[in-house]
């Protein structure tokens, strides 16, 4: 069998999955598949591989996205009779929670398969730690840590000198 015959099966085997084929294409490519164990093997892997895909499952913690479907809906449903305006800005907000929630453990199955686990992990609180305390900063609850309160005291103590000196 020539070597075009093949490239133009496997060129109709990808075709039949994206768009479709005519029903010559369709008749032709059946004809080779039973003749060509090769193209046909190829047929068969494309099809698992796109079934794989379809049931690669996403885990979202049992009943939350119902729930949260529910709730959004409820939501709607009240805007819709007081602030029609209003209504699709919340249901645009909504949507976006859904994929995120929906996502998270996506991401973060990701991000864990892609680095060594202690890596992620020490890095992951790193950050995590660093969010913390830099809010902690911003709403003035108490020093990041003894190195920046002493950077700290250290700046008001060249503030007061600086002001003193102004005075003088
Ligand atoms: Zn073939």
């Amino acid at each position: 069998m020539s070597e075009n015959l093949h490239t133009r099966a496997l060129q109709l085997v990808a075709k039949a999955r994206v768009e479709g084929l005519a029903d010559s294409e369709r008749d032709w490519l059946a004809a080779h598949l039973q003749d060509c164990d090769f193209c046909n093997e190829h047929a068969q892997q494309t099809d698992r591989a796109l079934r794989a895909l379809r049931t690669a499952a996403i885990s979202v913690p049992a009943g939350l996205a119902s729930r949260t479907q529910f709730r959004v809906r409820l939501r709607a449903m009240e805007l819709s009779e007081r602030e029609p305006q209003r209504r699709m800005l919340w249901l645009a907000c909504a949507a976006s929670w859904i994929v995120g929630i929906a996502s998270a453990p996506y991401v973060w199955r990701m991000f864990m398969a892609r680095r060594t686990h202690r890596h992620a992990q020490a890095r992951l609180a790193n950050w995590i730690r660093s969010l913390v305390d830099h809010s902690r900063a911003v709403r003035g609850q108490r020093p990041a840590s003894g190195e920046r309160a002493a950077d700290r005291r250290a700046g008001l103590d060249e503030a007061r000198q600086l002001t003193l000196s102004r005075k003088a």
